[in-house]
């Protein structure tokens, strides 16, 4: 499913907006050589009824990108404000009025040799795409659990975005579509499910939505967190966080996942065996309905989650 780029014209590049064919690294940067390089997805929703984008939970992905700089040893001059703001411009200068990926990353700098953390510059830099859906979020996926194992967090820690560990992802999604699926299932070194390549996963068993916990190998996606609050608050669905088994995977009544990316995602098959009737299920797609809503600014209480650019 790669989708060709449609790049905004103008990226922030060491501490400038630039135009994107001049913001460009060295094959020196430490980053380009080891992974070093830690970035965000959020995604800008283009809402009709004022042509405006709304930016959906920015506050959130840039506190999450922020905090895992710790992780990487990383500190770059740009205050979180600062970053949020410079999201909002890059949306603003592109002029584009349709749906926009955000994708900021800090990285390792230095031209260094040298796997390591501590005492490597880093920089903060920012580049948008257009993007409309990245999966078929209608009709229900075909996906498979993959051969391969989530990375551990005491490997390389899933929780932070980090450059490197999207190998694990790429292998994963790979396998799953040269064998004809749309996405794969990673379950964990102890042989529990964690998520899918990049996305999380929910299962629906007797009314109760159950997904991963934090401590399970998974990046703890944001949209993973509204879907939890919103199934609570808003449709009274009591949620669990919990291990799943690979077998429940085919024995629940929906399964379905969630990312910025992959949005909410209803699976029709895991492992070809059917789910549910071998459609999206119902409260699959009531939270799918919800989220759409939330993210055009329909629903007052959540607005405060929608930052608009013009
Ligand atoms: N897991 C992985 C590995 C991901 O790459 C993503 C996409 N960022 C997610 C889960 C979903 O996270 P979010 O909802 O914050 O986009």
């Amino acid at each position: 499913m790669a989708k060709k780029m449609e790049p905004g014209p103008i990226a922030y590049f060491e501490g400038d907006y630039v135009p994107i064919e001049k913001a460009n690294v060295s094959i020196l940067t430490h980053s380009f050589n080891y992974g070093t390089a830690l970035f965000e997805g959020i995604r800008g929703y283009h809402c009709p009824d004022d042509n405006n984008i709304l930016i959906f939970r920015l506050k959130e992905h840039v506190d999450r990108f922020v905090r895992n700089f710790s992780i990487l040893c990383m500190n770059v001059e740009e205050s979180r404000e600062q970053i949020e703001q410079i999201c909002v411009e890059l949306v603003k200068r592109s002029e584009f009025r349709e749906g926009v990926y955000i994708r900021p990353i800090g990285y390792k700098c230095e031209h260094s040799l040298g796997p390591k953390l501590h005492d490597v510059d880093s920089r903060f830099c920012c580049w948008i795409m257009k993007l409309g859906d990245y999966v078929d979020i209608a009709s229900g996926l075909d996906v498979v659990v993959s051969s391969w194992r989530r990375l551990s967090d005491n490997a390389i820690p899933s929780r932070a975005k980090t450059v490197g560990s999207y190998i694990n992802s790429s292998l994963a999604s790979s396998e799953a579509k040269q064998a004809g699926f749309d996405e794969a299932i990673f379950l964990r070194e102890d042989g529990s499910v964690a998520e899918g390549s990049a996305m999380n996963l929910f299962i629906v068993q007797d009314g109760k939505l159950i997904t991963t916990p934090p401590t399970a190998d998974i990046l703890v996606g944001i949209t993973r967190n509204t879907v939890m609050e919103i199934a609570a608050e808003e449709l009274g669905i009591p949620v669990i966080e919990r291990a799943i088994s690979r077998t429940e995977l085919y024995v629940s009544d929906e399964v379905f996942f969630t990312g910025t990316g992959a949005q909410v995602a209803p699976v029709r098959s895991v492992d070809r065996r059917k789910i549910g009737n071998g459609e999206p299920g119902p409260i699959s797609k009531k939270l799918q309905d919800l989220y759409f809503q939330i993210v055009l600014g329909k629903v007052a209480k959540y607005a405060h989650w929608c930052t608009p650019v013009y």
